[in-house]
């Protein structure tokens, strides 16, 4: 008999992340689990047709056995097989986050030195996910230095409602990834925002930038308003590139909200993390807890300990016998794994 994990899905955030890492470490260590209440503190709780398609990728990725994978279901059961790495396919069928698709199945893929090529269809740029920018220029980078080769192509741009984007990413690695040490940011080495729209007027872009202009003192503000991509949508991201990492900032225009109110939530975003010294920021933190768990070393400085965070070390430690330490060190917090 397997070891089987029990994992409550209504645990801290209660949300897809807690799915997500299990169903990634459930592929790592071979072990069975069962979710219950899955997603169980978001608006509309239970399997949505994104974390379906994580469920149904990992499955095909590892040949494993399931029950409960139907939209809306509350409980999964998740026996993994062997795992290969391969050219694979994973379309949402929504504008829901494959970029949420690529988390789960970037873990196991990038202990193995063959290259896997994921081709992912759905949202591209979608809030309260990375989007793709934050993969390539912020993430990848930092996986880099752990030995893990993540190259990706954005073909076409996937906004909320109509999804339909599409990205390519290539990945290799090895099994003992390299420790990643984060602790200061090194000096800076560039800062830019640009304002992204798809099939809208070129005004928004030009008044997020505008804005944006008039509250930083940046010299590389620009726009693009021709995103190739099936649906209208909207993206301001700014980018602060340090020796040792790259942050990346995002904020989605939305219907009825004014261009200079989303470029100014976008610019207190930036500000919050210029008046801190910690170079991981709130995301990058929950993201980069499971590759150091793999690592079994490794340490970064972040601005705070989010629920994300919280949960995801919880969940970690639910498959992995590994100890993260938490300490607090002049308003930022340092997490280390032992
Ligand atoms: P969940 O809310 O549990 O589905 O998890 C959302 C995931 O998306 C977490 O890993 C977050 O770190 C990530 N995420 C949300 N917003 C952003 C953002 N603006 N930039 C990068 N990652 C994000």
């Amino acid at each position: 008999m397997k070891d089987t994990v029990y994992i409550d899905g209504s645990l801290g955030e209660g949300g897809g992340q807690v799915l997500r890492t299990s169903l990634a470490l459930s592929m790592i260590t071979g072990k069975s689990f069962e979710i219950k209440n899955i997603r169980a503190k978001r608006k509309k709780p239970g399997l949505l047709r994104q974390h379906l398609t994580c469920v149904k990728a990992a499955a095909e990725i590892s040949s494993a056995e399931i029950q409960g994978a139907e939209l809306g279901s509350l409980n999964l059961w998740f026996t993994p097989g062997k795992v290969k790495s391969g050219e694979y396919t994973f379309k949402v069928g929504s504008a829901g986050s494959a970029m949420l698709v690529f988390q789960t199945v970037l873990p196991v893929l990038m202990l193995k030195e063959e290259e896997s090529v994921i081709h992912l269809e759905g949202g591209t740029h979608n809030p309260m996910a990375p989007p793709y920018h934050f993969i390539e220029e912020s993430f990848a980078p930092l996986l880099k230095k752990m030995a893990v080769n993540i190259s990706g192509e954005l073909k076409r741009w996937g906004f909320y409602p109509a999804g339909g984007g599409q990205v390519t990413f290539k990945v290799s690695g090895r099994q003992n990834l390299l420790p990643l040490t984060l602790l200061e940011r090194g000096e800076e080495v560039s800062k830019s925002a640009k304002a992204y729209s798809a099939n809208l007027t070129p005004e928004i872009t030009e008044a997020e930038a505008s804005y944006i202009k008039s509250k930083l003192d940046w010299s590389d503000i620009s726009t693009e308003s021709q995103c190739h991509s099936v649906g209208p949508g909207n993206v301001i991201m700014a980018q602060k590139k340090y020796e040792n990492i790259t942050e990346l900032f995002c904020e989605f225009g939305e219907k009825g909200v004014r261009a200079p109110k989303v470029a100014q939530k976008l610019v207190s975003k930036i500000k919050k993390y210029i008046s801190s010294s910690a170079p991981v920021g709130e995301y990058l933190a929950d993201q980069l807890l499971l590759p150091m768990a793999l690592a079994k070393s490794g340490s970064f400085c972040c601005t705070g300990l989010s629920l994300h965070t919280k949960t995801n070390i919880q969940v970690i430690k639910s498959f992995l016998n590994v100890n993260f330490l938490l300490k607090e060190s002049q308003n930022n917090w340092i997490v280390s794994v032992e």
